[in-house]
């Protein structure tokens, strides 16, 4: 039987292309969601992916939604908290709802959709723990201090669980994406797109599948013995 993944804001962007390449390897794949439930019945149909709607920044919900996947897919071995949100401003503007919003979906979705998971992979004695972080977690960024916070905080998480991960054959890594071609960045006026891709060494915005690649990898069994580590996936923009 295959091993079952539940991907965290699985149904667009680059969490699409996750739950696209972990079905194309052979897992049972579940996408989450928070509320666009058009475009989840649409990637449903594309790709016969099952999508499931919760908050992340939600722990009873999260704790519910993980138990519905389970009772319908089986246990999940595979979590890929990819799920995020963005909401920059100047720190000087920066209300604290936005603070908030971005803290409870980028740093407390991590604990909230772990902590529930983490009984059982301790158990099984097999479990793969993927977050998704940002250069911007790395680097900072000038209006994101919501997020550049949340996002270092989850390279924080993941090297503190994976010591306790490691004993139980449990994984615990982070993907830190550059720019990617999501509708996002694809918004940014054409001039301004051009001017990010110029300070990008390879010459191009990244794909979503170049980090869905990524998680694959560290989905596998073969990445046994990567834990607690950073892949940065930027295109050179910035060398930690
Ligand atoms: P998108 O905005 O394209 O997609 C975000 C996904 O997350 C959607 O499926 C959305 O659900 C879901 N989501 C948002 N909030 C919640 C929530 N509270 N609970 C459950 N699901 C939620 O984002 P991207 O694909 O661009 O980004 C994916 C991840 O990669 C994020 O963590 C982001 O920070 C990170 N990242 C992205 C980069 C980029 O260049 N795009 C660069 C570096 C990091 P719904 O469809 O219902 O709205």
């Amino acid at each position: 039987m295959s091993r079952v993944a539940l991907v965290t804001g699985g149904s667009r962007g680059i969490g699409a292309a996750i739950s696209k390449a972990l079905k194309a390897a052979g897992y049972t794949v579940a996408a989450n969601y928070a509320g666009n439930d058009e475009a989840a019945g649409k990637f449903t149909e594309e790709t016969g992916i099952k999508t499931y709607k919760w908050s992340v920044a939600d722990y009873d919900a999260c704790a519910e939604g993980i138990a519905k996947v389970e009772s319908e897919l089986g246990p999940i071995d595979i979590l890929v908290n990819n799920a995020g949100i963005t909401r920059d401003a100047p720190f000087h503007k920066m209300t604290r709802e936005q603070w908030t919003q971005v803290m409870d979906t980028n740093l407390s979705g991590l604990f909230n959709m772990t902590h529930p998971l983490w009984p059982g992979m301790r158990e099984r004695k097999f479990g793969r723990v993927i977050s998704i972080s940002s250069i911007n977690g790395q680097k900072g960024q000038f209006g994101q201090a919501n997020y550049s916070a949340a996002k270092a905080g989850d390279l924080g998480f993941t090297k503190a669980l994976a010591q306790e991960g490691a004993r139980a054959g449990i994984t615990v890594n982070a993907i830190c994406p550059g720019y990617i071609a999501t509708e996002m960045v694809m918004a940014v006026p054409e001039k301004v797109r051009e001017s990010i891709i110029a300070t990008i060494p390879v010459g191009r915005l990244g794909e979503p599948e170049d980090i869905a690649r990524c998680v694959v990898f560290l989905a596998s069994d073969e990445a046994g013995f990567i834990t607690g580590s950073t892949i940065t996936a930027n295109g050179g923009q910035y060398l930690t």
